[in-house]
């Protein structure tokens, strides 16, 4: 169904599912959080570890990526219902020596993870997130800037009287450089005869804080985002702002629905993977065996042959965010193939670039099936491309999972202001994003 969604959808039930949504997206900001979050709600819902096996299991990696998958009346080998979205969001990282001392103020180099305007991620409070793991394998859990009393940290810009050459003259994207994004730390120091005043007393002040030293920052985790909370935005209160809407909006929706899954057909499987925003490379991404191995865990027979069928017939929505006709600039979308805020989820039959470069492109058959499903349910959707076709591109995690030779679809909530601080979403299409994942779960 084509439509706008508000003219159908009970917005209370659309209002309440994206309160409990925002409470989520203000708590969690890294893929450790949100694999977190994910394992508790599932645990709740009487999920188990993969090691103490059972209808309902998940799996953690290494903290960052996670299965879940609800057993199916039909044995695997029919194929799996798998919706796969992906837990990390850009934002800037500490480098491995960070602190330093400059004009008698300490500074953190960051180098920035994923694809980000620069000058965006300047004079807005930062929190710091992460992890901190000592030699002796002890980890240490950070958050500060988040509540009222903490403080928050920023990347300082220049200002418009005096940036008339250094910034001015550069070309727009080029206007804040990586090495530029140097987040201020603190300007205290104590009497001292030795150099670097400033950054030795910063030093000693994390060290006691946290009970580390400095070299432990080198094996740490450590991400710089935006401290705002995920809020109602519009005099109407239709849209939700906040940081990292690409791809908690898919994570959290297809959370829910499986979730929900009782005693589903086929066997339903949520993936949260991780280094989406960076090319899905490492253990962690969905370019590595994990998936592949946590399918062999969970198989009833032993036979290579089996898991072939496994991969073979099963079906899979690559869930992650698409780009919203923004009126302001529209000139970068075609408006006859662009997604529309608050006309529901969207499905792209493929993403890349100019001439349907490095995408998958998902058949007319396994199209015809989504399209069944939705309809059947009510579901607002609609069928949009990223942009126009030689103005950029981007991809997903759709290739790497069609390589196995499934049926793949991107299937996601449409956004303004993609990969910016502060990201907007229609509750409208939150919800039916979620509708829509429930429904191909069910089948
Ligand atoms: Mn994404
Ligand atoms: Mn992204």
């Amino acid at each position: 169904m084509k439509d706008n969604a508000w003219l159908k959808l009970n917005k209370e039930e659309v209002f309440k599912f994206c309160d409990e949504y925002c409470d989520f997206l203000s708590r969690c900001k890294t893929e450790r959080e949100v694999v977190d979050y994910i394992v508790s709600m599932a645990e709740k819902n009487g999920f188990s570890s993969m090691e103490k096996g059972g209808k309902k299991i998940y799996e953690v990696n290494r903290g960052k990526s996670v299965i879940l998958a609800v057993r199916g009346k039909k044995d695997l080998e029919e194929g799996l219902r798998i919706i796969a979205s992906h837990a990390d969001s850009p934002r800037l990282d500490l480098k491995p020596n960070p602190v330093y001392e400059e004009e008698e103020i300490a500074l953190l180099k960051t180098h920035y993870y994923g694809g980000i305007k620069k000058y965006q991620w300047v004079s807005i409070p930062l929190a710091m997130h992460g992890v901190i793991v000592k030699e002796n394998g002890e980890k240490l859990n950070i958050i500060l800037g988040e509540n009222p009393e903490d403080p928050v940290f920023t990347v300082c810009d220049l200002l418009p009287h005096l940036a008339k050459k250094i910034q001015g003259e550069k070309k727009f994207f080029e206007g804040i450089a990586g090495e530029e994004l140097n987040i201020l730390f603190g300007s205290m120091r104590k009497e001292d005869k030795e150099k670097e005043k400033i950054k030795r007393f910063i030093v000693e002040l994390l060290e006691k804080k946290y009970d580390i030293k400095e070299e432990d920052l080198i094996s740490a985790e450590i991400q710089f985002v935006p401290n705002f909370k995920a809020r109602d935005v519009g005099i109407d209160k239709s849209f939700i702002g906040a940081y990292g809407h690409d791809d908690k909006v898919c994570v959290f929706t297809s959370l829910k629905a499986i979730l929900e899954m009782e005693d589903p057909e086929y066997t339903c499987v949520f993936i949260a993977a991780d280094r989406e925003e960076i090319g899905s490379e490492g253990p962690t991404g969905m370019k590595s065996r994990a998936f592949e191995n946590f399918l062999i865990k969970i198989a009833d027979s032993p036979k290579l042959k089996d898991l072939v069928s496994v991969f073979e017939n099963s079906k899979v929505i690559s869930a992650d965010v698409s780009a919203g006709l923004n009126p302001t600039f529209k000139d970068a979308q075609e408006k006859h193939n662009a997604a529309k805020l608050g006309y529901g989820v969207v499905i792209e039959r493929y993403t890349g670039s100019r001439g349907k470069y490095s995408t998958n492109e998902t058949t007319a058959e396994f199209t015809a099936e989504i399209r069944r499903i939705f309809n059947k349910n009510n579901i607002h959707w609609q069928a949009a491309e990223l942009g126009k076709v030689d103005e950029g591109g981007g991809g997903t995690i759709a290739k790497f999972l069609a390589n196995y030779n499934m049926d793949v679809i991107d299937c996601g909530t449409p956004l303004l202001g993609m990969h910016s601080p502060f990201e907007i979403a229609s509750k409208a299409d939150i919800y039916e994003t979620y509708r829509a994942y429930k429904a191909f779960y069910e089948g």
